[in-house]
């Protein structure tokens, strides 16, 4: 008799007891008070709260871009306590994906040539060599998100849509195991919010990243599979997101409309 072995399955994303305490001048605030939560692989993970409950906080810690005062944040087997800074910033280049409510592109350069210099600042190599970027993914990534008649284009010409849908691209070419979003569509309408979040859905479908992302819009958040709910530095519920895995029909148009 054959026994099926249940998939035994290790966070990419721990975090173990995390606080941050920050000092404002003789004044202690606690962003994160305690927090402990295990994200899969390939799983989308909203963490919704009201302005000053400690997203940010928690998402800087998430991703090494501040350390904790105590806890400690596990990302794909490796403590970032354990490394350098020098090894924090390699860890981060190579596994994650950052976006921001600011699209942050350079406004010298055109859509492609943002997504370019990302890569190359990665500075992806195999036995010593650069590895070159991969033009076919690249098409595949502007393809999924809409972008291939814009990456010509200098930032200004496009729309915020557009941006930040090339902000995704920028983020996604060195192909993080983990996207990171802190308020995607913060900076967006309607319309353009609904088609980013869309791209997010589709590209951790489609590609299989771990994806996680900050919102104060409960909407947005139910995009996602799971999403958790942050008060006062702490997550005090859980809940499944009631428009998980809704992929819009026409989605291609209502992106192209944007
Ligand atoms: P959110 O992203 O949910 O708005 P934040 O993580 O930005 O929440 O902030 C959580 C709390 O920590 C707030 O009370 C905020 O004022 C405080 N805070 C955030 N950053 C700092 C900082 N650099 N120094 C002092 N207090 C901070």
């Amino acid at each position: 008799m054959e026994y099926v072995q249940p998939v035994q399955s290790t966070p990419i994303i721990l975090a173990e007891n995390l606080t941050k305490v920050y000092q404002a001048g003789r004044l202690q605030v606690t962003a994160v008070r305690d927090v402990s939560l295990a994200v899969e692989p390939s799983e989308f993970v909203a963490i919704v709260g009201p302005s000053g409950s400690g997203k940010s906080t928690l998402f800087y810690l998430l991703g090494g871009l501040t350390q904790a005062t105590h806890g400690r944040v596990i990302i794909d087997g490796v403590d970032f306590a354990t490394l350098s800074d020098a090894e924090r910033t390699r860890l981060r280049k190579h596994r994650i994906g950052f976006v921001f409510q600011k699209f942050n592109l350079l406004p010298t350069l055109s859509a492609m040539g943002n997504i370019e210099i990302a890569y190359a600042v990665s500075g992806r190599t195999e036995g010593g060599k650069k590895v070159p970027l991969d033009r076919v993914y690249l098409d595949h990534l502007s393809d999924l998100l809409s972008i291939q008649g814009r990456l010509k284009h200098r930032p200004a010409e496009l729309s915020g849509g557009e941006q930040q849908r090339v902000a995704i691209a920028r983020a996604l070419i060195t192909r993080p195991a983990i996207v990171l979003a802190d308020e995607p569509t913060g900076n967006l309408d309607t319309k353009n919010s609904e088609a980013v979040l869309q791209m997010l859905l589709r590209s951790n479908r489609e590609l299989g990243q771990t994806t996680l992302m900050i919102t104060h819009n409960p909407e947005a958040a139910a995009i996602a599979g799971r999403i958790l709910h942050m008060r006062d530095g702490e997550i005090v519920s859980e809940e499944s997101g009631s428009r998980s895995g809704m992929v819009t029909p026409g989605l291609r148009s209502a992106a192209t409309v944007v």
